[in-house]
């Protein structure tokens, strides 16, 4: 998933409205932003396979530290922690908690079966929605609207670049989501890598400059 993660991150600012939308966000892709870095020093495996489900062609044979179900549990409570012991705001801890935890549910049923339970257990789980083009774009786009339209209903904005700024973020997330439908390989793991650190890096610094144009409700 990739707008699906996008989706929870706006949609928990309803439930959060003190937590800036960039936390809610790197919540939402924590699982993602741990893995590049991870591919790139060789401590977790991806191999290109074109084809290998019809909405990805990424063969994520070995992931155990960002994607297992042990490693998401650990990730959310810390990413919870450091929140609450910096900001004190306890309903964001726990919003941040559970944020982190839905990348881990969503990609289960987006993945073939390729996430473990824990670094080193045999068994790997997935429900394959990615088989599903069609079905994967009606899942994903419906999350994503509903978060979006969440976390405007939760903020209204201050100014011009607080409502435009919002439209064209998500704008700007709707047509790469659409892109990437077509299932076509990256040219290298480590490319696959690098882009995915500046597209998390370009839209979390984005939603920053958004939020700080909207206020919450
Ligand atoms: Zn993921």
């Amino acid at each position: 998933m990739f707008t699906g993660h996008f989706a929870v991150g706006f949609a928990a600012k309803k439930a959060a409205p003190k937590t800036a939308l960039p936390a809610l966000l790197a919540a939402a892709l924590f699982l993602d932003i741990l893995w590049p870095p991870l591919v790139l020093i060789g401590i977790e495996h991806v191999r290109i396979a074109p084809g290998f489900t019809a909405v990805s062609p990424l063969d994520l044979y070995d992931y155990p530290y960002s994607h297992s179900l042990v490693g998401a549990l650990v990730w959310s409570a810390a990413f919870g922690l450091v929140y609450f012991i910096m900001r004190r705001y306890s309903r964001g801890a726990w919003v941040l908690g559970l944020t982190v935890f839905s990348h881990w549910v969503l990609d289960f049923i987006s993945h073939s079966p390729d996430m473990p339970l824990a670094p080193g257990i045999e068994g790997k789980y997935g429900l394959g929605l990615w088989n599903s083009v069609a079905g994967t774009a009606a899942v994903e786009m419906s999350l994503f609207l509903v978060g979006v339209a969440l976390y405007f209903s939760a903020t209204t904005a201050l100014d011009r670049k607080g409502k435009f700024g919002l439209w064209a973020m998500a704008g700007l997330l709707f047509v790469l989501q659409l892109v990437s439908y077509s299932g076509s390989p990256p040219p290298s793991v480590s490319a696959m890598a690098w882009v995915g650190i500046l597209m998390t890096v370009i839209f979390v610094i984005w939603a920053w400059w958004v939020d700080k144009h909207r206020e919450s409700r």
